[in-house]
Protein backbone atom coordinates (compact mmCIF):
# COMPACT_ATOMS: atom_id res chain seq x y z
CA UNK A 1 0.00 0.00 0.00
CA UNK A 2 1.65 3.24 -1.62
CA UNK A 3 0.82 6.88 -1.40
CA UNK A 4 1.28 10.22 -0.07
CA UNK A 5 0.26 11.35 3.44
CA UNK A 6 -2.55 12.74 3.82
CA UNK A 7 -4.45 9.56 2.00
CA UNK A 8 -5.91 8.06 5.02
CA UNK A 9 -3.20 5.71 4.50
CA UNK A 10 -2.18 4.42 7.51
CA UNK A 11 -5.83 3.81 9.90
CA UNK A 12 -7.04 2.58 6.51
CA UNK A 13 -4.19 -0.21 6.16
CA UNK A 14 -4.05 -1.04 10.17
CA UNK A 15 -8.17 -2.03 9.58
CA UNK A 16 -7.34 -3.05 6.80
CA UNK A 17 -5.18 -6.24 7.67
CA UNK A 18 -7.51 -6.87 10.38
CA UNK A 19 -10.01 -7.60 8.12
CA UNK A 20 -8.23 -9.68 6.05
CA UNK A 21 -6.83 -11.60 9.00
CA UNK A 22 -3.30 -10.32 8.07
CA UNK A 23 -0.36 -8.72 10.08
CA UNK A 24 0.58 -5.15 9.36
CA UNK A 25 3.89 -3.08 8.41
CA UNK A 26 4.26 0.52 9.21
CA UNK A 27 7.07 1.38 7.12
CA UNK A 28 6.85 5.20 8.01
CA UNK A 29 7.46 4.38 11.66
CA UNK A 30 10.78 3.04 10.69
CA UNK A 31 11.76 5.61 8.74
CA UNK A 32 10.36 7.76 11.99
CA UNK A 33 12.84 5.82 14.56
CA UNK A 34 15.81 6.65 12.46
CA UNK A 35 14.79 9.95 12.40
CA UNK A 36 14.15 10.00 15.99
CA UNK A 37 17.98 8.44 16.62
CA UNK A 38 19.22 10.88 14.00
CA UNK A 39 17.81 13.86 15.87
CA UNK A 40 18.88 12.58 18.95
CA UNK A 41 22.34 11.90 17.92
CA UNK A 42 22.54 15.23 17.03
CA UNK A 43 23.74 14.71 13.55
CA UNK A 44 23.60 17.73 11.12
CA UNK A 45 20.46 16.98 8.78
CA UNK A 46 22.48 18.32 6.08
CA UNK A 47 25.17 15.81 6.49
CA UNK A 48 24.31 12.42 4.62
CA UNK A 49 27.39 10.76 6.02
CA UNK A 50 26.95 11.25 9.33
CA UNK A 51 23.28 10.41 9.52
CA UNK A 52 24.47 6.95 7.74
CA UNK A 53 26.72 6.39 10.79
CA UNK A 54 23.89 7.65 12.99
CA UNK A 55 21.62 4.61 12.13
CA UNK A 56 24.19 2.00 11.69
CA UNK A 57 22.62 -0.94 13.59
CA UNK A 58 19.83 1.02 14.21
CA UNK A 59 18.26 -1.13 17.29
CA UNK A 60 14.22 -0.83 16.11
CA UNK A 61 12.38 -3.10 17.25
CA UNK A 62 8.36 -3.21 15.50
CA UNK A 63 5.40 -4.98 15.70
CA UNK A 64 3.01 -6.35 13.15
CA UNK A 65 0.28 -6.86 15.06
CA UNK A 66 -2.65 -4.39 13.44
CA UNK A 67 -4.41 -4.11 16.78
CA UNK A 68 -1.56 -3.23 19.18
CA UNK A 69 1.51 -0.67 17.75
CA UNK A 70 4.68 -2.06 19.15
CA UNK A 71 7.64 0.30 18.09
CA UNK A 72 10.46 1.01 20.45
CA UNK A 73 14.41 2.40 19.79
CA UNK A 74 16.82 0.30 22.00
CA UNK A 75 13.81 -1.09 24.28
CA UNK A 76 12.10 2.56 24.88
CA UNK A 77 8.55 2.84 23.44
CA UNK A 78 9.20 5.72 20.95
CA UNK A 79 5.94 5.02 19.52
CA UNK A 80 4.27 9.08 20.90
CA UNK A 81 7.34 10.68 20.35
CA UNK A 82 8.25 9.59 16.80
CA UNK A 83 4.46 11.22 15.47
CA UNK A 84 5.73 14.78 17.08
CA UNK A 85 6.46 17.93 14.82
CA UNK A 86 10.91 17.63 15.62
CA UNK A 87 10.68 14.14 14.03
CA UNK A 88 7.81 14.75 10.90
CA UNK A 89 10.09 17.83 10.35
CA UNK A 90 12.93 16.19 9.58
CA UNK A 91 12.02 12.56 8.34
CA UNK A 92 12.23 13.41 4.80
CA UNK A 93 15.88 14.57 4.96
CA UNK A 94 16.43 11.01 6.59
CA UNK A 95 14.52 9.10 4.52
CA UNK A 96 16.03 10.54 1.21
CA UNK A 97 20.12 8.57 2.82
CA UNK A 98 20.65 5.54 0.70
CA UNK A 99 22.41 3.44 4.30
CA UNK A 100 19.20 4.18 5.95
CA UNK A 101 16.87 3.06 3.17
CA UNK A 102 19.34 0.08 2.82
CA UNK A 103 19.03 -1.23 6.04
CA UNK A 104 15.38 -0.27 6.83
CA UNK A 105 14.28 -1.99 3.15
CA UNK A 106 16.34 -5.29 4.14
CA UNK A 107 14.33 -5.18 7.77
CA UNK A 108 10.95 -4.55 5.62
CA UNK A 109 11.81 -7.13 3.49
CA UNK A 110 12.93 -9.84 6.01
CA UNK A 111 9.66 -9.22 7.94
CA UNK A 112 7.74 -9.61 4.87
CA UNK A 113 8.99 -12.77 4.18
CA UNK A 114 8.14 -14.11 7.71
CA UNK A 115 4.96 -12.71 8.36
CA UNK A 116 2.57 -14.89 6.18
CA UNK A 117 -0.20 -12.77 5.07
CA UNK A 118 0.58 -9.00 5.06
CA UNK A 119 -0.73 -5.44 4.47
CA UNK A 120 2.61 -3.28 4.12
CA UNK A 121 2.33 0.19 4.07
CA UNK A 122 4.92 2.92 2.70
CA UNK A 123 5.95 4.54 -0.23
CA UNK A 124 7.90 2.32 -2.28
CA UNK A 125 6.94 -0.90 -1.15
CA UNK A 126 5.15 -1.82 -4.61
CA UNK A 127 8.27 -0.48 -6.67
CA UNK A 128 10.86 -1.10 -4.70
CA UNK A 129 10.69 -3.38 -1.28
CA UNK A 130 8.22 -5.58 -2.14
CA UNK A 131 8.14 -5.76 -6.31
CA UNK A 132 6.69 -9.34 -6.45
CA UNK A 133 3.60 -8.20 -4.11
CA UNK A 134 0.20 -10.10 -4.98
CA UNK A 135 -1.47 -6.67 -4.66
CA UNK A 136 -0.12 -3.72 -5.27
CA UNK A 137 -2.47 -0.34 -4.14
CA UNK A 138 -1.98 3.38 -4.61
CA UNK A 139 -3.87 5.42 -2.67
CA UNK A 140 -4.38 8.94 -3.72
CA UNK A 141 -6.20 11.83 -2.97
CA UNK A 142 -6.06 15.26 -4.40
CA UNK A 143 -3.92 17.50 -2.66
CA UNK A 144 -6.94 19.80 -1.09
CA UNK A 145 -8.89 17.10 0.01
CA UNK A 146 -5.30 16.08 1.93
CA UNK A 147 -4.71 19.16 3.37
CA UNK A 148 -8.70 20.09 4.23
CA UNK A 149 -8.47 16.03 6.08
CA UNK A 150 -4.75 17.41 7.89
CA UNK A 151 -6.64 21.15 8.80
CA UNK A 152 -9.44 19.09 10.49
CA UNK A 153 -6.98 16.79 12.45
CA UNK A 154 -5.19 19.84 14.03
CA UNK A 155 -8.52 21.65 14.26
CA UNK A 156 -9.49 18.48 17.20
CA UNK A 157 -6.51 18.29 18.09
CA UNK A 158 -6.02 21.96 19.43
CA UNK A 159 -3.12 22.83 16.73
CA UNK A 160 -5.15 25.93 15.00
CA UNK A 161 -7.09 26.38 11.76
CA UNK A 162 -4.99 27.21 8.57
CA UNK A 163 -5.81 25.49 6.14
CA UNK A 164 -3.37 27.49 3.33
CA UNK A 165 -0.59 26.94 5.22
CA UNK A 166 -1.68 23.40 5.69
CA UNK A 167 -2.60 22.91 1.50
CA UNK A 168 1.34 24.55 0.97
CA UNK A 169 3.04 21.82 3.20
CA UNK A 170 0.93 18.84 1.66
CA UNK A 171 2.64 20.26 -1.76
CA UNK A 172 6.17 20.88 -0.29
CA UNK A 173 6.40 17.44 1.37
CA UNK A 174 4.55 15.87 -2.48
CA UNK A 175 7.63 17.56 -4.24
CA UNK A 176 9.97 16.80 -2.14
CA UNK A 177 8.87 12.89 -1.66
CA UNK A 178 8.20 12.90 -5.46
CA UNK A 179 11.31 14.55 -6.96
CA UNK A 180 14.05 12.74 -4.44
CA UNK A 181 16.87 10.79 -6.54
CA UNK A 182 16.18 7.48 -4.33
CA UNK A 183 13.04 5.94 -4.39
CA UNK A 184 10.54 8.45 -5.11
CA UNK A 185 6.91 8.35 -4.10
CA UNK A 186 5.60 6.90 -8.07
CA UNK A 187 3.03 3.88 -8.18
CA UNK A 188 4.15 1.08 -9.59
CA UNK A 189 2.87 0.55 -13.23
CA UNK A 190 0.92 -2.47 -12.10
CA UNK A 191 -0.69 -1.00 -8.68
CA UNK A 192 -4.53 -0.50 -8.41
CA UNK A 193 -5.28 2.87 -7.75
CA UNK A 194 -7.69 4.00 -5.80
CA UNK A 195 -8.94 7.96 -5.11
CA UNK A 196 -10.27 8.54 -1.48
CA UNK A 197 -10.98 12.34 -2.23
CA UNK A 198 -15.02 11.89 -2.39
CA UNK A 199 -14.96 8.50 0.34
CA UNK A 200 -14.97 8.15 3.75
CA UNK A 201 -12.96 6.15 5.42
CA UNK A 202 -15.46 2.72 5.40
CA UNK A 203 -16.30 3.19 2.26
CA UNK A 204 -12.22 3.18 1.72
CA UNK A 205 -11.95 0.11 3.57
CA UNK A 206 -14.52 -1.66 1.16
CA UNK A 207 -13.19 -0.43 -1.89
CA UNK A 208 -9.68 -1.62 -0.97
CA UNK A 209 -11.12 -5.07 0.46
CA UNK A 210 -12.65 -5.14 -2.54
CA UNK A 211 -9.88 -4.81 -4.83
CA UNK A 212 -7.49 -7.37 -2.81
CA UNK A 213 -10.34 -10.41 -2.86
CA UNK A 214 -10.82 -9.38 -6.68
CA UNK A 215 -6.82 -9.30 -7.09
CA UNK A 216 -6.74 -12.61 -5.00
CA UNK A 217 -9.63 -14.62 -7.32
CA UNK A 218 -7.54 -13.36 -10.73
CA UNK A 219 -3.83 -14.20 -9.59
CA UNK A 220 -4.44 -17.22 -7.64
CA UNK A 221 -3.11 -15.60 -4.76
CA UNK A 222 -2.75 -16.93 -1.15
O1 LIG B 1 3.89 7.44 6.47
P1 LIG B 1 4.60 8.46 7.29
O2 LIG B 1 4.05 9.87 7.13
O3 LIG B 1 4.74 8.08 8.73
O4 LIG B 1 6.09 8.49 6.70
C1 LIG B 1 7.02 9.44 7.16
C2 LIG B 1 8.06 9.73 6.09
O5 LIG B 1 8.90 8.58 5.91
C3 LIG B 1 7.53 10.07 4.70
O6 LIG B 1 7.22 11.45 4.55
C4 LIG B 1 8.69 9.65 3.79
O7 LIG B 1 9.64 10.69 3.71
C5 LIG B 1 9.32 8.50 4.56
N1 LIG B 1 8.97 7.17 4.05
C6 LIG B 1 9.71 6.67 3.01
N2 LIG B 1 9.49 5.40 2.55
C7 LIG B 1 8.54 4.63 3.09
C8 LIG B 1 7.75 5.12 4.15
C9 LIG B 1 7.98 6.42 4.61
O8 LIG B 1 10.59 7.37 2.50
N3 LIG B 1 8.37 3.38 2.63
Amino acid sequence: MDGPSGTGKSSVSRQLATRLEARYLDTGAMYRVATLRVLRSGVDLDDAAAIAVAVKELPLTIGTDPSREVIQLDGEDVSSEIRGNAVTKAVSAVSAVPEVREQLVALQREIAATAGRIVVEGRDIGTVVLTGADVKIYLTASAEARASRRNAQNIAEGRGDDYEAVLADVQRRDNLDSTRAVSPLRPAADAILVDTSDLNKDEVIDELYRVVAQQISAGGAQ
